[in-house]
C-alpha cells in the first residue's frame, strides 16, 4: 500500500480547494442554467486557487518534511548507539516540540545506560571492578605492559579474608557488606601509596565474589617488591575494623603470582595465585605466599592423582588386604581388619594414606567406600561358606558417613551378599565419634541393633569427651599406635596406656591394641589388660588367600599347643 505522505496530502488539499472554487464560480455565473461556457470560465479560478493552495502548502511542507527526514536519520543513529551527537538544527527550527522531545529522550537514555553499565562492571557493595570487568581490564593490561622499567613484570594478588564468614554469620549481612566496603578502602589506600612511589603504576583492584579480592599490579620491579606489597596488604587488613562500635579483626591469606615466571595469560596467573592462596591458608592463614615450582609440582601431581583415582574406580583397581586381630585370653584369632589397597597401573601397590585425602576432598571416597563395603560384605559371606566365622572390620571416613545413604547402602550390601550383620564391625575414628551429628548417631544405634559391632579407631589421637563416649553405642576401643609404641621403653607411657585401658573397661568396652610390633610390647600390653591385639608382631596385613591359610593355622596352633601363634613371636 502506498504511504500517505505530507506531499500527497498537500496535493489532495489543493485539489479540494480547486474543486470548491470551481463549484462556487459555477454557482455565481449560472443564473439561468449551467452552460458549457460558464463551466470553462469557472475552471480558471479553480485552477488558480488550487495552484495557490499547492504552492503555499508545498513551502511549509517542504520545511517540515526536511526536519522529519533529519529526525528519522538522527533516531536511526541513536538506535545504533549514538546518543551524544547534537540534534540537527532544522528540527528545532521547523518542529521545536519534536527537537525538545528527542533531547529529553536522549538524556534519559544516557543516564539509564550509565547506570546499567556501572552495574555490569562494578561491584555495588565495594565500588571495585567486578569479576568480568577485572578480567577484561586485566587482560588488556597484560597485552600492553607499561614501559616504565625495562625489567617490568606484572603481579597478581589473590586476597581471601580469613574470618569474614564468622562476621557475616554472627553480625548480619548489612555488617558484612559494610566490612567489605572498608576492606576495599584499605586496599585502595595500599594501591594509592604504591602509585605514589617513583615509577609507581596504580594497580587494578577487583572483588571476584564473596570475600575474595584481587589486585593486579602491571609493573612490579622484582620478586622482593611483590613480597613487600603482600606484607603491606596483610598489615592493612590485620588492623581491626570498627563495625558499629565493635572492633572486628578478620585478617587475610594472600597468594601471589608473577608474570611471566608463573604464567603469561590471565587464566594461568589466576590459577597460580589461587593455588598460592590455598597454600597460604593451609600454612596457617594470615600469610602472603608466592607461587613456586614446588607448588606447581604438587598441583600437577595432585591433578594426575585425581585423574588416576577417577579411572581406578572404573577399572576396578582396588583390593582389600586383611590383618588379623587375636584375643589375649586364648590367643585365637577373633577378627580381622579390612584395609584398602590400590593396584596402581604404573606405581604398583599404593597405601591408603597416599590417596585417601584426595579421595575425601573430591568426594570420590563415597564411590570407593561403596566398593569397600560391597567387598567386605561379599568377603564375610565367602568366609562363612568355608567355615571362617569371625568379624571383619571396615574403616569409614567422615565424608562417607555424612551421607545418609551410607547406612542404607551398608545394610543393602549385607543383605545382597547374605552376610550376617553380627560379623561386621564398623571402625570410626575418635574425632568422628566426637563430632558426628545426631542423625549419624541414630543410624549407628540402628546398625548396632541389627547386630553389627562398633569400634572407635585411633583412640588417643583426638580429644575425647568421656561423657559423650559413655553415651555412644560402642563395643571396642582401639588404642592408637602412638600410645602403644612407647609402652615397652617408657614407664610413663606404660602408665598412661594402663589408665586408658582402665577407662575403656569402665566404659564397658574391649581394649584393642593396634600397631603392636614387638614381643616386649605384646608382653606389657597383656599385663596392663588389653583384650585384643593387632600389629606386625602378630601378622602384617595380607591378601585373602594368605589370610585364610594363616587364620586356619593360627586356630590349629592355638588349640594344639597352648597359645603360640603364627611364629611371629607371640607367646601365650
Ligand atoms: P588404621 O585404620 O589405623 O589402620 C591401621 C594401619 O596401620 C594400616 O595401615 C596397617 O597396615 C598399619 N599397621 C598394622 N600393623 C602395624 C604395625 O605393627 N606397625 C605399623 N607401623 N603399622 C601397622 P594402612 O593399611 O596403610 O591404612 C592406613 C589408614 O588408612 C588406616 O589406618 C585407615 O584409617 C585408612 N584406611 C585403610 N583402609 C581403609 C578403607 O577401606 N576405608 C577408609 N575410609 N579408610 C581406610
Ligand atoms: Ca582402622
Ligand atoms: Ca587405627
Amino acid at each position: 500500500m502506498d504511504e500517505v505522505t505530507l506531499k500527497s496530502r498537500a496535493v489532495v488539499f489543493a485539489i479540494c480547494a480547486g474543486a470548491v472554487a470551481f463549484f462556487l464560480a459555477v454557482l455565481a455565473t449560472s443564473a439561468g442554467g449551467v452552460q458549457l461556457d460558464n463551466l470553462t470560465r469557472a475552471l480558471i479560478p479553480a485552477v488558480v486557487c488550487a495552484a495557490m493552495c499547492w504552492a503555499s502548502a508545498e513551502r511549509s511542507i517542504a520545511g517540515t518534511a526536511g526536519a522529519i527526514d533529519a529526525a528519522i536519520e538522527r533516531l536511526a543513529h541513536a538506535a545504533e548507539g549514538d546518543l551524544a551527537s547534537a540534534i540537527p538544527p532544522e528540527i528545532g527550527e521547523n518542529v521545536p516540540q519534536l527537537a525538545r522531545a528527542m533531547e529529553s529522550l536522549f538524556t534519559q537514555m544516557t543516564a539509564h545506560l550509565d547506570g546499567v553499565q556501572r552495574l555490569a562492571m562494578f561491584d555495588p557493595v565495594t565500588g571495585l571492578a567486578n569479576r568480568s570487568n577485572f578480567r577484561a581490564t586485566c587482560e588488556r593490561m597484560l597485552a600492553t605492559p607499561p614501559a616504565t622499567a625495562r625489567d617490568t613484570r606484572g603481579g597478581l594478588f589473590f586476597i581471601d579474608l580469613d574470618r569474614f564468614k564468622v562476621v557475616n554469620d554472627t553480625m548480619g549481612h548489612a555488617c558484612g557488606d559494610a566490612l567489605l566496603g572498608m576492606v576495599a578502602n584499605r586496599l585502595r589506600a595500599v594501591a594509592d601509596s604504591i602509585a605514589r612511589e617513583p615509577d609507581g603504576v596504580p594497580p587494578l583492584i577487583g572483588r571476584l565474589a564473596g570475600d575474595e579480592f584481587t589486585m593486579f599490579f602491571p609493573a612490579i620491579g622484582a620478586a622482593g617488591d611483590a613480597a613487600k606489597i603482600g606484607c603491606d596488604i596483610l598489615r592493612a587488613l590485620a588492623e581491626p575494623f570498627d563495625l558499629g562500635g565493635a572492633n572486628v579483626s578478620i585478617g587475610a591469606s594472600i597468594g601471589m603470582a608473577l608474570c611471566p615466571e608463573h604464567g603469561v595469560t590471565l587464566t594461568e596467573l589466576m590459577r597460580a595465585a589461587d593455588a598460592a592462596m590455598y597454600h597460604a591458608k593451609g600454612s596457617g592463614r594470615g600469610r602472603a605466599e608466592p607461587f613456586s615450582v614446588e607448588l606447581a609440582a604438587r598441583i600437577a601431581a595432585r591433578a594426575t592423582l585425581e585423574g588416576d583415582l577417577r579411572e581406578a574406580i572404573d577399572r576396578d583397581e582396588f583390593a582389600l588386604v586383611f590383618q588379623p586381630q587375636i584375643s589375649v585370653d586364648h590367643g585365637r584369632i577373633v577378627g580381622a581388619e579390612a584395609l584398602l589397597r590400590w593396584r596402581h597401573p604404573r606405581e604398583g601397590l599404593r597405601l591408603p594414606l597416599t590417596f585417601l585425602d584426595c579421595a575425601e576432598e573430591t568426594g570420590m571416597i563415597v564411590d570407593i567406600g561403596d566398593w569397600v563395603v560391597d567387598s567386605v560384605a561379599a568377603t564375610i559371606a565367602r568366609w562363612g561358606r568355608i567355615g571362617i566365622e569371625q568379624r571383619l572390620s571396615v574403616n569409614v571416613s567422615p565424608r562417607q558417613i555424612d551421607h545418609a545413604r551410607f547406612f542404607h547402602g551398608l545394610r543393602a550390601a549385607l543383605h545382597r551378599a547374605r552376610a550376617p550383620a553380627h560379623l561386621l564391625e564398623l571402625e570410626i575414628s575418635e574425632t568422628l565419634a566426637m563430632q558426628c551429628s545426631d542423625d549419624v548417631l541414630d543410624a549407628i544405634v540402628q546398625l548396632r541393633a541389627a547386630g553389627a559391632t562398633i569400634a572407635i579407631d585411633d583412640f588417643g589421637t583426638g580429644y575425647s569427651n568421656l561423657s559423650r563416649l559413655r553415651a555412644l553405642p560402642i563395643d571396642r576401643i582401639k588404642l592408637d599406635r602412638s600410645l602403644v609404641a612407647p609402652v615397652a621403653d617408657d614407664a610413663a607411657a606404660r602408665m598412661i596406656a594402663q589408665a586408658v585401658v582402665g577407662v575403656i573397661h569402665a566404659l564397658g568396652c574391649e581394649a584393642v591394641a593396634e600397631g603392636v610390633e614387638t614381643q616386649a610390647q605384646v608382653d606389657i600390653l597383656r599385663i596392663i589388660g588389653c583384650d585384643v591385639m593387632q600389629g606386625y608382631a602378630i601378622a602384617a596385613p595380607m591378601e585373602e588367600s594368605a589370610f585364610v591359610a594363616w587364620s586356619r593355622g593360627s586356630v590349629r596352633r592355638a588349640v594344639g599347643d597352648g597359645a603360640v601363634l603364627a611364629g611371629v613371636g607371640w607367646r601365650g
